[in-house]
């Protein structure tokens, strides 16, 4: 799970417990920093080329050697958007155009990051052969029939709406 402050990270002394804003959070006596929890903010994309989809076998944690769709941190100065395309070519190796956007979930890692705020899009994927980042172990398309049975279900009417 993620690390909890225990000291004010911009002055140092041990932080104390207040009921700030409607909740009990940590803040400093020193500063009046406040230990605001936020979920991470994630853009991921949902890549398909030719009605198959492009998944990769991740090989860090969380979710350590399952497929998933490629995704990562939207990171300061970068729009969602970017991040999506920047996360596609950086686990796949491969470029591509947003087509929309999908949807917007509250995800809860409890492996490792905690709260995430995932923006997801469908990706068109440009040509060439997937060839995984260095921190996955796999990248390849997907027909529907051999997907993942949880995106299938996770993805129903995108799916649909690509098959036809
Ligand atoms: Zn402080």
């Amino acid at each position: 799970m993620k690390e909890e402050f225990n000291h004010c990270p911009l002055c140092g002394i041990s932080l104390e417990w207040g009921f700030i804003e409607g909740k009990d959070r940590k803040f400093c006596p020193g500063c009046n920093f406040v230990d605001y929890k936020n979920p991470l903010p994630v853009a991921l994309a949902i890549p398909i080329r030719d009605k198959r989809f492009l998944m990769i076998k991740r090989g860090i944690a969380p979710r350590k050697g399952a497929w998933g769709f490629p995704s990562g941190f939207i990171e300061s100065g970068e729009t969602a958007e970017e991040a999506c395309l920047r996360e596609l070519k950086e686990e796949t190796g491969l470029s591509g155009k947003i087509i929309k956007l999908v949807g917007i979930h509250r995800i809860e890692d409890k492996e490792v990051h905690g709260d995430m705020l995932v923006v997801m899009y469908l990706v068109s994927v440009d040509e060439g052969a997937p060839t995984p980042g260095n921190d996955e172990e796999a990248a390849r398309f997907f027909d529907v029939e051999e997907m993942p049975a949880f995106y299938v279900g996770r993805f129903r009417h995108l799916i649909d709406e690509i098959q036809n």
